[in-house]
């Protein structure tokens, strides 16, 4: 749900969780089942957002999501979603005080159910032209006519709220109860049984003057928030919708038997299985920004939310067909209940397409037909007061010394640009090191500020947001010190880590080898101690950096004759030594980043073993978790750049009008926003790479890069074809060709399929 549960919204959702399960079977009756809501208004939920004056329990919507997320898993149909999740958070944002008090304790209390008629579709982009209903002042009261189309659960509240056009011009919100004399109901027949309709056809419904609920002016701004407040409370249904659809798949294929093995043991399964993942962990990342963002008018985070929970349910509802083989498009089985919610999902509260036309809108300004009336752009919220000053310390110490001889490094030494600049880059480690800006997070123990991760983001953000260049020091900073930290001698810590604090020591990663990749237990890189030193004999290959490092922390085999995870150690080497070669490798860029390293009776001091002998598989696996976390944060930062030169490219080739580009600006926004709360949440858990936002993030990055990459070269077109040698055509041209390696180092992405499949699934081993 959000980022991390509290302890009262644990137990909210055990509670829900057992409850709505005990209830699933009532889903498809037309009827419904009157005990289930009996029983959600006895466990006090239709009172969730109802505010204590109002008789309600006036929680947030962070409450409202885990129930909705609950009974989007059992598909529980009820009037929570159209009642509770609808009506009543229109009421409390536009109705008057009076008509509160009037109407929501019964609703609360669940004795009366409502549901809002609002244009077809309740989209949050409608306008009083688009609404179906009209109204016209008749003495003191009112008299409303015409057509809604579509009703939710039209066919048992007992009333609807009416937003009407009014023939004096401007909306107004009407009550209209479902008995009124003028009011017929047509229960419709709904591909989705779990979500019934019914059209109401109004007919000179006459009305009292207290008919009327908004208050003055509310409607305006009221009625957009109130359809996005529930537009994230549907994400929130479709996160657990999606959730139930990977349960339901794994149990499937783990039980089903074919040619001799479960289905969920063939690879092509799991990494199915492993992507309806990575949609999921998305959608749960980007819900739980929405609604830490919810109680301001943060517009974006909403839209980040309903797109990417919209996408993820019918993908891994149209998955969880596909990989139940027959049964799963028999009506018996549940993923085709969960196919057809999904596809009802899509077209309420706005379209996916239609939010991704107002982040377009947001991100590259309007078009003449662009009709989003009600959603405008909000700023995120204002950060805490410190962290604003803290903010504004960075911005102001990069301005100040990102300037003289190091302005040339403004945005260089990127991906792809590794090689720019890299003596003064080297400089500019010990800059950095003299504003205290090296180990932010580390503990003060070891020379570090100890600041909290909200500090650590801020910090990246406006080194990124400066120009701050592509880090040399980055492999020791942010992989071997938090490796020494925990695993290191005192001796060591002591040894190593100011030199990388102080910007001074440049280190390398020595893991592959010529035949061991993916497979990093095939190491052959032998290692023994021999007259009080490690002797070194082996080589590791696409070692980045090497060619500018001093030293290299490599994983070699101390065991003769052990394999596999066994009998290897973890040395630091100094790589200035006759017994070391060094080969740089051109890549597929033209630079030269990553190297061959041979070691020929290569040396290092008796101590430099990280761990015990033959335990230098932990040590090393340690290390892979904080690259695969939080060291990927500052490069995040730099992709938000990039992303900002595709726009500036997108608008000076005059593409930023084309309605392909937009979709996919909007969409390389979204997914940006999506990793960026993603990372948030491992941040929020407090133990980087544990949960499995953690797990996804890698794939998740690395995949949404090269895809921003391809969309930068369709926006150059034919300019493309030419190496740029200017901003943005350049940088852009770098992230393309970069980028097709973000998904193989740090783990391929079919490796990280078959983690994710296998640890966060549980599914066997092929
Ligand atoms: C730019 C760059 C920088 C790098 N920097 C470093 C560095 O600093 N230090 C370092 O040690 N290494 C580094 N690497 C190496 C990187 O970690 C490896 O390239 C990566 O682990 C893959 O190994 P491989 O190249 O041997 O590919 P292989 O393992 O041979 O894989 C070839 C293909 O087979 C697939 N495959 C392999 N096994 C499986 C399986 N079980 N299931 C499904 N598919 C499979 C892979 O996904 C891939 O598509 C770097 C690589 C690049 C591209």
């Amino acid at each position: 749900m959000s980022a991390v549960l509290t302890e009262e919204q644990r137990a909210l959702q055990e509670t829900a969780a057992a409850y709505l399960a005990s209830h699933a079977n009532a889903r498809e009756s037309r009827d419904g089942d009157q005990a289930l809501w009996q029983g959600i208004a006895e466990l006090g939920w239709a009172a969730v957002i109802v505010p204590e004056a109002f008789g309600g329990l006036g929680l947030g919507l962070a409450e409202a999501a885990v129930l909705l997320e609950e009974s989007g898993r059992q598909l529980s149909r009820s009037p929570l979603f159209a009642s509770v999740v609808l009506a009543h958070p229109l009421l409390v944002r536009c109705a008057t005080d009076p008509a509160c008090r009037r109407l929501l304790p019964a609703m609360a209390e669940g004795r009366c159910t409502a549901t809002v008629i609002a244009g077809p579709g309740l989209s949050p982009f409608v306008a009083a032209a688009g609404l179906d209903i009209q109204a016209r002042r008749d003495g003191d009261g009112w008299v409303l006519d015409g057509l809604a189309g579509q009703v939710l659960d039209g066919d048992t509240a007992d009333m609807a709220l009416v937003v009407a056009r009014l023939a004096e011009g401007g909306m107004g919100l009407f009550e209209v109860a479902a008995g009124l004399a003028g009011v017929t109901c047509n229960p419709l027949e709904a591909w989705d049984l779990t979500r019934p309709q019914a059209g109401w056809q109004l007919d000179g419904v006459r009305l009292a003057a207290e008919a009327r609920l908004d208050s003055p002016g509310a409607l305006d701004d009221g009625l957009c928030g109130a359809l996005a407040a529930t537009a994230v409370l549907l994400a929130a249904e479709q996160v657990g919708g999606a959730a139930r659809c990977i349960e339901l798949t794994v149990a499937y294929t783990r039980e089903r038997q074919q040619f001799g093995r479960p289905v969920a043991s063939f690879q092509a399964v799991k990494h199915r299985c492993a992507q309806m993942m990575v949609h999921l962990e998305s959608a749960r990342s980007a819900l739980g920004s929405a609604l830490a963002a919810s109680s301001g008018a943060a517009l974006d985070e909403i839209a980040v939310a309903r797109v990417q929970a919209a996408e993820a349910y019918r993908f891994c509802a149209a998955e969880a067909i596909q990989l139940h083989g027959g049964v799963g498009f028999t009506w018996e089985y549940d993923p085709q209940l969960h196919f057809k919610r999904a596809q009802w999902g899509r077209q309420w509260f706005g379209t996916p397409d239609a939010w991704r036309a107002a982040v377009a809108d947001s991100v590259l300004g309007q078009t003449p037909d662009t009709r989003h009336h009600g959603a405008q752009h909000a700023e995120a919220p204002a950060p805490a007061v410190d962290e604003q000053a803290f903010r504004a310390e960075v911005a102001d110490w990069m301005a100040r010394h990102l300037s003289g001889r190091f302005e040339v490094l403004r945005h260089r030494g990127g991906p792809g640009d590794e090689t720019a600049h890299s003596q003064l880059r080297r400089e500019w480690e010990q800059v950095m090191a003299s504003g205290g800006w090296i180990g932010l997070g580390w503990p003060r123990a070891h020379g570090g500020r100890e600041l909290p991760v909200s500090l650590q983001v801020a910090f990246h953000e406006e080194y990124a947001r400066a120009g701050g260049p592509g880090r040399m020091g980055h492999i020791g900073e942010t992989l071997l010190a938090p490796t020494l930290i925990d695993f290191g001698t005192p001796e060591q810590q002591q040894r190593f880590l100011p030199g990388i604090r102080e910007g001074t020591a440049f280190w390398c990663q020595g893991y592959s080898e010529p035949g061991a990749g993916s497979d990093l237990a095939a190491i052959r890189t032998r290692c023994w101690l021999e007259g009080g030193q490690w002797h070194l004999q082996g080589q590791k290959v696409w070692t980045s950096l090497a060619h500018e490092s001093e030293w290299i922390f490599v994983i070699a085999r101390s065991t003769p004759g052990s394999v596999g995870r066994e009998g290897l150690s973890f040395l630091l080497v100094p790589l200035d030594q006759p017994g070391v070669e060094i080969r740089p490798i051109r890549q597929l860029t033209g630079e030269a980043e990553f190297n061959e390293v041979f070691f020929d009776d290569a040396c290092t001091a008796a101590e430099c073993i990280v761990g015990a002998p033959g335990e230098g598989w932990k040590v090393a696996m340690a290390l892979l978790g904080y690259e695969r976390g939080l060291s990927t944060l500052g490069q995040q930062m730099h992709f938000s750049h990039e992303l900002q030169l595709l726009v500036d490219a997108a608008r000076a080739r005059a593409v930023d009008r084309d309605p392909a580009i937009r979709r996919r600006i909007a969409d390389a926004w979204i997914g940006l926003r999506t990793l960026r709360a993603n990372a948030l949440r491992i941040f929020a858990r407090g133990e980087a790479a544990a949960g499995p936002e953690a797990l996804v993030y890698k794939y998740a990055w690395s995949n949404w890069h090269r895809d921003l990459g391809e969309l930068a070269m369709d926006v150059m077109g034919t300019a493309g074809d030419l190496q740029a040698q200017d901003d943005p055509l350049r940088r852009l041209q770098q992230v393309f060709f970069f980028s097709r390696a973000d998904t193989i180092y740090a783990g391929t992405n079919e490796i990280q399929l078959n983690l994710i499949a296998e640890r966060g699934l549980g599914m066997p081993r092929g």
